[in-house]
């Protein structure tokens, strides 16, 4: 069995498909999704989805790239929900900052206020973080430190291979390994692997963006886990079954608790 643990489900391009793209996933053994928050205008969607699907769960959270709508945002009414399981994905993204070097650093300071909110939303509920982190390792790791994420942990998903994260695995949290690790200029990534420890690998497609080799080009989801898992046990020696059994106790541990 495998989970996904971040899959954008709410997004519109499955609407017209969502049971196929889901029964194709669990005839696979992919048995159990997280839909990150992201965009909070999608959130309901999300939520709809989770009660509607025994096996789909979901994150409350802001999107670095949505930072100026996080006001908008009425955590309390979905904080409590029985399917809500993370904060999250919230973080850094300074990848395409736009603008005056003034305009960037406003972007870049919106980014961290919301991120910190964000932090403290999951350590006042008691809930597990899911951090994006794009081109801002640096900020990123002193904000986790400084306002003690530790307390609740969480996952880097879409491990951006930054070495000096890799000690945030004494802090409770996990790397999210998704589709970049099939590509063929994801050396960095392949390199830095066998330094996570087992114990805090998880598996996600990030679908329906980063769709892992040999389907790049088309939309991602939730079935190609398994090229992901693939991958993944290729690198680190493993059997299919290893990474499976470990990356899902490691995700039910992070997520649901046992
Ligand atoms: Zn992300
Ligand atoms: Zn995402």
């Amino acid at each position: 069995m495998l989970i996904d643990t971040h899959v954008h489900l709410d997004d519109k391009r499955y609407n017209e498909d969502l049971d196929e793209v889901l029964n194709r996933a669990m005839d696979a053994g992919v048995k159990r999704f997280i839909i990150p928050g992201a965009d909070p205008s999608t959130l309901d969607r999300a939520v709809e989805i989770s009660e509607q699907y025994e096996d789909v769960y979901f994150a409350i959270g802001v999107h670095p790239y949505d930072a100026e709508n996080f006001e908008k945002l009425d955590f309390e009414k979905y904080i409590n929900h029985k399917k809500c399981v993370a904060i999250g994905e919230c973080g850094l993204d300074y990848f395409r900052l736009e603008g005056s070097d003034e305009d960037k650093l406003n972007e870049k300071e919106l980014q961290k206020k919301v991120f910190v909110a964000q932090i403290e939303l999951a350590k006042k509920y008691k809930k597990p973080l899911i951090v994006h982190i794009r081109d801002a390792s640096n900020d990123s790791k002193e904000l986790l430190l400084k306002y003690e994420a530790k307390e609740v942990g969480g996952v880097l998903h879409c491990f951006n291979a930054d070495e000096q994260l890799l000690s945030l695995a004494e802090r409770g949290f996990y790397f999210g390994i998704g589709g970049v690790v099939t590509f063929k200029n994801a050396k960095k990534l392949v390199n830095v692997l066998p330094k996570i420890e087992l114990e805090k690998l998880l598996i996600e497609t990030d679908a329906p963006y980063l769709t892992p080799t040999p389907h790049r080009g088309e939309r991602n989801e939730p079935l190609y886990t398994t090229f992901v898992v693939q991958k993944v046990a290729e690198i680190l020696g493993l059997s299919l079954d290893e990474v499976k059994n470990i990356t899902k106790s490691n995700a039910e541990k992070l997520f649901f608790n046992n």
